[in-house]
This record gives C-alpha cells, structure tokens and sequence, in this order.
C-alpha cells in the first residue's frame, strides 16, 4: 500500500508571461501534475500569492512592468514568500543571464522556444523536489506514534513566543501532561495496549485544544500544550477539560476496556528574560505536585 502521507492534492503553480498564448500553452503542459494559475505581470503574482499559496511559480524574465527578475527579488525579500522555489522562463540566450537568474533565488532557468517534453520534465522534477522536502519537514517536526508535534517543533514555537512576549507583552501558558501509572499499564496490558492507549490520548487532547494551541509529545507519556495568549487560569481550564475527558474515556483494547488518567502542571510566562526551559521545569514542578497530591489533577505554579 503507498504511504498516504505521499499523496498530496495536486500542488498549486502560478504561470506568469505576458504572454497569453505562452500562459494557455504552459498551463496546457501542466494540467495534469498542477492546478495552474495564470499570471499576466510580476505585480499580479505578488498581489495573488497570499490568496494562492502557491508551490512553485514560473516567471517570465522579460515582461512590461516589473521584470522576472524583480518579481522574484521581491519575493526573495519577503520571509513568508522567500521559500518558494522560482523558474525562470525566458527568451533571453546569454548566459550570464542564466547565471543571474540563479543567483537571485530561481531554481531552474528554462528557455525559449520551449520544447513541450523538457518543460514538463523539469517542472516535474521540481515538483518532485517540493513533495520530498515536506515530506522531510513533516518526519523533522512530529512524533511518529501519535502523529502529536514533537518537541523540536515545540521548541521552535516556543521560541516564537518568548519572542512576541518580550516585543508586545502577550502572555502565554503551557500544560505539561503526564499519564498516571502508565508503566502499570503497559505491564499489564502489554506494551502494545500501551501504545495504543498514548494515541487516544493524543486523539483526545486535540480535540479539546485550540487550532492556535501547540500539542506535542515531549517524552514517552508526556504531553505539552502551548497555549498563546492565554493566562494561567485559561490554561488551567483547559487543563481541567482535558483531565476530565480522559477520566471519563474507557478504551477498547482488544478484550480489556482501559481506563486511565492524567496530571497536568501549569505555568505561564512571568520574566522577560526566562527561557523556555525555565518554564517548562515550573510546569514539572507542578506536574510533580499534582503527582504528589494523589494524580488525576492538575496543579499551578504558585
Ligand atoms: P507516574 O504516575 O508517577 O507518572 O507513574 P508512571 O508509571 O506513569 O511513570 P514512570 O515514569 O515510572 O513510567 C513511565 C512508563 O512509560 C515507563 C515506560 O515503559 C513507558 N513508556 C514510555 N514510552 C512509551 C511508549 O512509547 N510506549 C509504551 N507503551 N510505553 C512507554
Ligand atoms: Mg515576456
Ligand atoms: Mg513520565
Ligand atoms: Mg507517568
């Protein structure tokens, strides 16, 4: 059977010339692998990219107006655009052109008269490229058993929020979760039982966060959410939600309904100059008073 995560909707391609009858033949060319959106100037791509969230964008080096060329310096400048990849298209036979083309960002420099075969091959391997490289991104960024964030994902979050902390003064919370007993469990219903049961967990928990909260696996059965702005009392609600849900789940594993629950440790960010780290061992501080307290609770940092 493929790998499901392999199968992606047809990306989307900007084609850009001014060209209308190049834009009718190269959308033709690429109908197949892409969903082709046409461009007629520079300035219509930068206008329709937030719109179109494209994979990959053909320009046309000489066009009234902005160039190709200026087209993708723009883009190049831009940090939420800088990624992706460009292919230039282009009349022009020098090679210092080419050269140009390729300093300045494009991946590929494809020119005039286009042979039909060539394009497509190139724009494949292109887009071959592009599924690989997410692909990467996805194994890098989440945990394989619950399919949660990791906690390198995690950390990278954080990191943006520390940074909004310290610019604008949002705050923000994060819960760390811990399965109580989970080593029992997994004695007595088998470590695959065990597994089994981390996953609904994660289930669970997504579906009581918020599509702004981060929910990662950090350690065997340990969980974290990030929640921005979001002060102690809303994450501790949160917390709370979560903990019930869980308490209130039985699941079947083959012939044994499982049951079990969970402690939570809340904090929020306070100094200017804390790190994340210095967070999340205030939230094991808590989760570890929640331990203490007799487990399936959740407890706040003082
Ligand atoms: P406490 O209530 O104090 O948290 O007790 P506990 O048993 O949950 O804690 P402990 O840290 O002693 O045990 C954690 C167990 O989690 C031990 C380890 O075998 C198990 N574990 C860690 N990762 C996995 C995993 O990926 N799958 C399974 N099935 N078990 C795991
Ligand atoms: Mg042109
Ligand atoms: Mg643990
Ligand atoms: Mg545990």
């Amino acid at each position: 059977m493929p790998d499901p995560n392999l199968q992606f909707e047809k990306p989307v391609v900007i084609v850009t010339d001014d060209e209308p009858l190049l834009r009718t033949f190269l959308s033709a060319l690429l109908e197949e692998m892409a969903t082709v959106v046409e461009a007629e100037s520079g300035e219509q791509v930068i206008d329709m990219i937030d719109e179109t969230a494209p994979e990959l964008i053909l320009l046309d080096v000489e066009m009234p107006g902005m160039s190709g060329y200026e087209t993708c310096e723009k883009l190049k400048s831009n940090p939420k655009t800088a990624g992706i990849p460009i292919i230039f298209i282009t009349g022009r036979e020098d090679v210092h052109d080419e050269e140009h083309g390729l300093v300045i960002g494009g991946v590929d420099y494809i020119k005039k008269p286009l042979s039909p075969g060539l394009v497509r091959a190139r724009i494949n391997n292109q887009l071959q490229l592009i599924r690989y490289q997410r692909e990467l991104e996805r194994l890098a960024t989440t945990d394989q058993l619950t399919e949660l964030w990791n906690r390198r994902h995690l950390l990278e979050i954080a990191g943006n929020e520390l940074g909004r902390y310290r610019r604008y003064g949002h705050t923000f919370s994060v819960a760390l979760f811990d399965i109580d007993h989970f080593k029992r469990l997994n004695d007595t219903y088998g470590h695959a039982a065990g597994d089994y049961a981390l996953r609904e967990c994660a289930r669970l928990m997504s579906d009581a966060v918020r599509s702004q909260d981060t929910l990662a696996r950090i350690g065997g059965e340990e969980f974290c959410v990030l929640l921005p702005d979001t002060d102690v009392d809303g994450a501790r609600q949160m917390a709370e939600k979560m903990r019930q849900r869980v308490e209130d789940i039985e699941i079947a594993y083959d012939d044994a309904m499982i049951s079990f629950t969970i402690s939570i440790g809340v904090t929020e960010v306070h100094a200017d100059d804390e790190t994340f780290e210095a967070m999340l061992a205030r939230a094991d501080e808590a989760l570890y008073n929640a331990k203490a307290g007799g487990r399936n609770r959740v407890e706040l940092t003082p």
